[in-house]
């Protein structure tokens, strides 16, 4: 869409001021992380000069790309003065995101000049400086959240083999990118894991929780054996870290078959297990994640994250959207009353099965087929995120394993600290 015509668009939308008012049980905060995740932030040259890569954690190994395609080293995070946390997409200035400043010496989020909210910035972690015994630096084994270790295994996501990767993601693209400009291996050793583990676990109080996340892998003599071996290698490496059976964790994979779920349980001390549908409507799901239709299908896909309360307890069990992504043009929902409803029903049966669902904000990025669509409202977002939160207060679902605390990118279990 050209500049002007999404100005205009975006003049027609109702502002941060407008929602928090039409909406004044929702906290202003989390309004302002969901604003700035939907439109991206911009460094001015005088922010980036307060940025010490080493006291603060830059952007590093991720799965995905961010909106600007770069890598450069700007910041991971912002941190609001409530704690609240926003993982920052980096955005051409062209595209009128929110601009973090100087102000008076101190970081500000600003915009069109006006300062919104002081923000801080993360801390880096210890051991991001340590390499391990086969020479890959740490950051890039394991990467930190709030209070979470990431091991993002960057591999191949194998839907893209015959080209039917879910059309918001860049997995492929920005993984060859990473690889080129730092040597990130194509597979993590479990012995590099395990040795970056025990070095991040030397901070004292920072890190409450492990989480294990990639690409799909459809290889195996049953579809995902070959994903399902590798995260069990990976998970009894990090399970030789912990005098007890079972630690707190969480693994983001494709939605496996009651089989596959009871031989990760079983044989690793994973206490938690998401598979991310990414939209809850079958033909959209079709249309968006052709790969996940052709592999699992769309009804199959909740069965089986209904059976993996079987396994995991209710409450254990996570499913993610990306929200937004319901709406993209043609073929999504065509108003945002009609999405948020469609999408909160489905949401709810999940919910009376003990699925938990979350979200998190679409960024349109410029490394995957839906470069050129735009994200959903702000008020579209805010009541997503009260939608999914009330349904987990009725129905008594936690969140802990992907909260603000540990993931801190899900405006809706930003809410969870409202309990
Ligand atoms: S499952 Fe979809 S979103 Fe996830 S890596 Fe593969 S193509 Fe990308």
């Amino acid at each position: 869409m050209p500049l002007a015509l999404k100005q205009v668009f975006r003049a027609q939308q109702l502002s941060l001021d407008d929602v928090c008012a039409k909406y004044p049980q929702f906290p202003r905060l989390i309004a302002i992380k969901i604003d700035v995740q939907r439109r991206g932030v911009h460094y001015t040259e005088a922010a980036l000069s307060v940025v010490d890569p080493k006291r603060h954690q830059v952007r590093g190994s991720y799965i995905f790309g961010a909106r600007d395609g770069q890598l450069t080293p700007v910041p991971e995070s912002l941190v609001l003065r409530d704690g609240t946390t926003i993982l920052t997409d980096t955005a051409p200035i062209e595209q009128n995101p929110y601009v973090v400043d100087l102000v008076d010496g101190e970081l500000w989020l600003t915009d069109a000049g006006t300062p919104v909210e002081p923000v801080e910035l993360w801390a880096e972690p210890a051991y991001y400086d340590k390499v391990t015994s086969s020479g890959v630096p740490m950051k890039y084994v394991i990467t930190a959240r709030p209070q979470r270790l990431n091991i993002f295994q960057s591999g191949y996501c194998h839907f893209w083999a015959n080209g039917k990767g879910c059309r918001y993601c860049d997995i492929v693209n920005h993984v060859k990118e990473q690889r080129k400009e730092w040597g990130i291996p194509t597979r993590l050793r479990p012995q590099d894991v395990k040795e970056t583990l025990i070095e991040a676990l030397k901070e004292p109080g920072r890190f409450t929780n492990i989480c294990l996340t990639a690409g799909s892998d459809t290889r195996g003599e049953k579809a995902f054996d070959s994903e399902v071996n590798f995260y069990i290698e990976l998970l009894q490496a990090v399970g030789e870290v912990f005098k007890t059976r079972r630690f707190p964790s969480q693994l983001i994979a494709t939605a496996f078959n009651e089989e596959q779920l009871a031989k990760i349980y079983i044989e690793t001390g994973l206490t938690s297990y998401t598979a991310d549908i990414e939209v809850l409507n079958e033909d959209i799901f079709n249309w968006v994640c052709p790969g996940k239709a052709e592999w699992v299908g769309y009804r199959e896909w909740k069965r089986r994250l209904a059976r993996a309360v079987d396994i995991f307890g209710r409450g254990n069990v996570g499913n993610g959207l990306v929200g937004g992504v319901e709406l993209a043009k043609p073929h999504g929902f065509k108003t945002e009353d009609e999405a948020l409803q469609r999408t909160l029903e489905e949401a709810e049966e999940l919910a009376t099965q003990g699925v938990t669902t979350v979200y998190i904000v679409w960024v349109p990025r410029p490394g995957s087929d839906f470069r050129d669509q735009k994200n959903a409202s702000l008020e579209y977002y805010v009541r997503l995120a009260q939608g999914l939160h009330d349904l987990r207060v009725e129905y008594g679902l936690g969140v802990d394993f992907d909260d603000y605390r540990r993931c801190g990118n899900h405006p809706d279990s930003d809410l969870a600290r409202l309990l």
